[in-house]
């Protein structure tokens, strides 16, 4: 009989040069168990999304209600369906005033290429400004805005009148001008292996697009729901964007995006041409009942103001036997940077082997990801950092 594992490899396309290939039976909280019953603590949460842990038992009730009372209506924007209506009150709750319009996406991409658009149709603009070591995801308008030319090359002509500034590069600013539809930015930007940008750069980039009439963008699809210490990391530098885009965490383990903004702003999509986007399943009532189920446990459990706690003690435990210029960190996003790829690598597949997950960053490959459920324990992270050291060790 042929395996699982040769199956995997013969009829889903293949992306990845190296697939992990582990295959996983069941997962809870911070762990995975594979088919072996063999248990791995998740240092990477599904690349940011796990963040109140692997099927929440609050988020899973919220699934199956919804999926019992209805699955997919009709496309976007058409029927009043109560899982985006309550999902968008409650979260617009905890945002500022001029974010208090929400459209819903399949994904981070989605929302990307919807933020882009509603820039242009609202600005009559073209100019589309990022910055280098970007991920704004994987489709043709979010690849436009990546800053990495080794992931965009072989897909050019890509979209025109874009370029990349230097992230954290205040005197860059001055080349967004008067002719600019949009910034975007992630707040704190994660595929570079996680840079914190200073207050200062923030607040400069705000006066900036406020100044020359560009919208500015803040990509928190890695950063947000409380992954940074903070429910959305712009919270860390005083600053509101125009427009807000969120994915990942949002759905509380199903996929589900949203580009936010003002109503002002976003009332643009419904006139010339009406039905500014358009998505069939964007805003699915089950993942906006997954995600909105979520967003109720980080609440009730009070994981955002443990973060930063977990955080340094992240950093502290690993501090012992690494330099501080290799740990680089906001809250429970944090990278650990190795003389390269290979020793990161190897590193890695140490961890992996005794039983803690981890993995390299898109645009970092040098640098380790350390991004687990914000529920992870004390106890969790001691053991994470005990395997993390004897696997440096051993390499
Ligand atoms: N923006 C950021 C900062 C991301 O990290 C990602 C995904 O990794 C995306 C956008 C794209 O999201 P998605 O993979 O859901 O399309």
């Amino acid at each position: 009989m042929i395996s699982n594992r040769q199956l995997f490899l013969n009829h889903v396309a293949q992306t990845s040069a190296a697939p992990l290939m582990l295959e996983i039976e069941r997962a809870e909280g911070i762990y995975l168990f594979d088919t072996s019953g063999k248990k791995y603590l998740d240092l990477i949460a599904g690349i940011s999304v796990s963040n109140v842990g692997h099927s929440h038992p609050d988020v899973v009730a919220a699934v199956k209600l919804q999926a019992e009372k209805y699955m997919h209506l009709m496309v976007y924007g058409e029927f009043v369906e109560s899982p985006q209506v309550k999902y968008a009150k409650r979260l617009t709750e905890f945002l500022p005033e001029k974010l208090n319009n929400v459209y819903f996406t399949n994904s981070g991409a989605e929302a990307t290429e919807g933020a882009l658009k509603l820039a242009k149709r609202y600005t009559g603009r073209t100019r589309l400004v990022s910055f280098k070591n970007a991920y704004h995801g994987s489709t043709h308008g979010a690849l436009s805005v990546m800053g990495d030319e080794y992931f965009k090359r072989s897909f050019r002509p890509l979209l025109p009148d874009t370029f990349q500034l230097e992230y954290g590069n205040e005197s860059d600013l001055k080349k967004i001008s008067c002719r600019c539809a949009a910034v975007i930015v992630e707040t704190v930007q994660a595929e570079s292996g996680v840079k914190v940008p200073s207050l200062s750069f923030m607040q400069k980039l705000r006066e900036r697009c406020t100044e020359t009439g560009t919208l500015l963008i803040f990509d928190e699809i890695q950063a947000g729901m409380g992954r940074t210490g903070k429910l959305f990391a712009f919270e860390h530098f005083g600053v509101v964007p125009d427009v807000l885009l969120l994915a990942k965490a949002f759905g509380g383990g199903m996929p589900l995006g949203a580009f936010i903004s003002s109503k002002q702003i976003m009332q643009v999509l419904t006139d010339n041409p009406v039905l500014g986007h358009i998505t069939t399943f964007g805003g699915h009532p089950v993942s906006c009942a997954a995600g909105l189920a979520a967003f109720e446990v980080l609440q009730k459990e009070k994981l955002v103001e443990q973060v930063e706690a977990k955080g340094k003690l992240f950093e502290e435990l690993l501090r012992y036997d690494l330099r501080s210029d290799q740990i680089s960190r906001k809250g429970l996003l944090m990278a650990i940077k190795f003389e390269s790829f290979e020793k990161n690598k190897r590193i890695i597949d140490t961890c992996i082997a005794n039983g803690v997950l981890t993995d390299w960053f898109l645009f970092a490959s040098n640098c380790m990801r350390i991004a687990p459920p914000l529920t992870i324990t004390e106890a969790e992270i001691k053991t994470a950092c005990e395997v993390i050291l004897s696997s440096i060790k051993a390499n």
